[in-house]
């Protein structure tokens, strides 16, 4: 299987971001279209985070779409995550 460079797939997925299609893109770039699903995939996803129940500072997020894992502070929201009404803060 070729190897592709990091360039190349930042142009592929901003090409797909632009509005082409994997179709043309596979056939522009010459490469094949599961290769470009799956960099398309990984790039454009939202990673779905299921946290783990608070347990000191931090919680542990898993993306159940691609496994990443991340730490997510428990007291501040990050990227617009809502938390729940249970650690909001309690207005005075
Ligand atoms: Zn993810």
């Amino acid at each position: 299987m070729r190897e592709y460079d990091d360039v190349t797939k930042e142009v592929v997925v901003s090409d797909f971001l632009g509005g082409i299609g994997v179709m043309d893109l596979s056939r522009k770039y010459e490469i094949p279209k599961s290769t470009l699903q799956g960099w398309i995939k990984n790039a454009t996803h939202h990673h779905l985070w299921r946290v783990e129940s608070p347990n000191g500072p931090q919680s542990k997020g898993k993306c159940v779409v691609c496994k990443a894992e991340k730490f997510f502070p428990n007291s501040i929201t990050e990227f617009g995550w809502p938390l729940a009404p249970a650690f909001k803060a309690k207005p005075k």
